[in-house]
């Protein structure tokens, strides 16, 4: 997606601030063990007014 919503607010920002690398928990896939390396995006949040200057891109399903 070109963008994200901010978890704070729920304004909508296409402001790219960097990334980061993150590691959900691990959780077993047909019985075995996964590791998951997650590459999400940091935004600015373009609201002024919002508590949150810069915020993590959410994977639906994968991270909250
Ligand atoms: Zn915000």
């Amino acid at each position: 997606m070109a963008g994200a919503r901010c978890s704070g607010c729920g304004g909508w920002s296409g402001r790219v601030r960097g990334s980061c690398l993150r590691f959900p928990a691990d959780f077993p896939v047909a019985g075995r063990r996964v590791v998951l390396w997650l590459r999400v995006r940091r935004f600015l949040c373009e609201d002024v007014s919002c508590g949150r200057r810069t915020f993590v891109e959410q994977v639906a399903g994968l991270t909250r």
